[in-house]
């Protein structure tokens, strides 16, 4: 009751006061101590600890992470491991391509490569993708979501066994994301942020929900893709669409997955980004993702994760 706790405040406090009084002066004499050897805002300790965060602000390397927030004083404090630097990271190198080619990386003579993509995880589905690559050799990409929440460590998993992680959309529900370019950069921060929980830093690989070429986003906002694309590429970002398709964005069988993988790369390119998903309801892509590798592996296909000399397919804008 309100009653009670009126007194023994004032009481807790009347106590309380000469042990407050003996703090004050504990603490100026400290700070009186710390100023004195050099530990004040104007001492070189702390002329030190502002230099290295002024040279990351001017390495390149960081201007990925540029439209994002600056780390939380939280995040400095935390001394358990060593910092990530983003510089050390092959993949924040600058990009070897010219964002803007639209063309196939269609080259005779070229190493054939594929570059398996998986979208729509992690999920139930994505320890299994996992472990296949690995059993293969295989290192590929996971453009990732947050539909199911309690596989987030997942993304830190697939990272960690040498993937490289792209983000696909936070809630990847095209009404909330297409709504606004507001509301997509909002997506996009949000899955950026939950990857840098779980890899240290914001990857600049993107894949947009529906990919470039949706027509879905017209229903919400005219002309957004042809502004987002546009808009990516100026803050740092890269988009990745892809080339070919084993066409499990639809349900099928692992038998029609694989015959749709093969039809699709028929035209025999050299380098092809191709899209699989690793979502909750894949469990057929899992089934027929050793046959798809093997299939690939007899046409001389070697396997890569995306990188910045990647390039970069971008299908034509229908909205
Ligand atoms: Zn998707």
């Amino acid at each position: 009751m309100a009653s009670h706790r009126a007194p023994s405040a004032g009481r807790r406090r009347k106590s309380l006061l000469p042990a407050a009084i003996a703090i004050v002066v504990a603490v100026v004499a400290v700070v009186s101590l710390a100023l004195a050897l050099g530990f004040g805002p104007f001492g070189k300790r702390a002329q030190e600890a502002v230099e290295p965060a002024e040279s990351e602000q001017s390495a390149s390397a960081v201007q990925v992470d540029a439209p994002q927030e600056q780390p939380a004083p939280a995040e400095v404090e935390a001394p358990a491991e060593p910092a990530y630097d983003p510089a050390t990271d092959w993949r924040n190198t600058e990009f070897a391509v010219d964002p803007a080619r639209t063309e196939w990386n269609y080259e005779p003579g070229e190493q054939k490569v594929v570059y398996l993509t998986f979208d729509d995880g992690p999920s139930a589905n994505t320890a299994a993708v996992l472990d296949i690559l690995d059993a293969y050799g295989i290192k590929a990409t996971f453009f990732v979501t947050n539909i199911n929440p309690d596989y987030a460590s997942m993304i830190g998993e697939c990272y960690r066994r040498g993937h490289t992680i792209g983000m696909h959309t936070y809630t990847h529900d095209y009404a909330q994301v297409y709504a606004s370019r507001d509301a997509y950069w909002e997506d996009l921060n949000a899955i950026g942020e939950l990857v840098r929980s779980q890899i240290g830093y914001v990857p600049c690989f993107i894949r947009f929900p529906g990919g470039s070429s949706n027509t879905v986003s017209a229903n919400y906002t005219l002309g957004i893709m042809t502004q987002l694309t546009q808009e990516v590429l100026d803050a740092g970002y890269q988009y990745y669409d892809w080339d070919a398709s084993c066409g499990d964005g639809a349900e099928h069988t692992a038998d029609e997955l694989v015959d749709a993988t093969i039809a699709d790369t028929s035209y025999g390119y050299t380098s092809i980004v191709f899209l699989a998903h690793d979502g909750a309801e894949k469990q057929t892509t899992v089934e027929a993702l050793p046959r798809i590798i093997e299939y690939f592996q007899e046409q001389g296909y070697t396997f890569a994760p995306l990188d910045r000399n990647t390039c970069a397919p971008h299908h034509g804008l229908g909205n």
